[in-house]
């Protein structure tokens, strides 16, 4: 292996290890604000319609992602809106029952 080859090689590992770790600290500090992800997290559409959705930081078939913010379809409407992701803190509880009434199909 050449030296130019080393180098190459070395530049490259240290590019993917700083894009990981600007990720992790990324999604920790959302986490930090309160924001929960997984299975069922609750969104709000853009026309105030509160459901369950999946929410994977990074992993998505369905929506445009935007930060905190993403394109696609809202059962509740029946149509596709820009969705925000909600703080369970910040929902009263008749807004969490009301937004357990409606799962979209669980792909992230
Ligand atoms: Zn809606």
């Amino acid at each position: 292996m050449t030296t130019l080859t080393q180098v190459l090689i070395a530049v490259l590992v240290v590019v993917i290890l700083g894009g990981l770790l600007l990720r992790l600290a990324r999604l920790s500090r959302t986490q930090l604000q309160g924001y929960r992800f997984g299975r069922d997290v609750i969104v709000r559409c853009r026309d105030g319609h509160l459901f369950m959705t999946t929410w994977i930081p990074g992993v998505s078939f369905k929506a445009i992602r935007l930060g905190l913010v993403r394109y696609q379809y809202c059962p509740v409407g029946g149509h596709f809106t820009a969705v925000q992701l909600m703080r369970d803190d910040d929902l009263t509880p008749a807004e969490h029952l009301e937004a357990s009434r409606f799962h979209d199909n669980g792909v992230p």
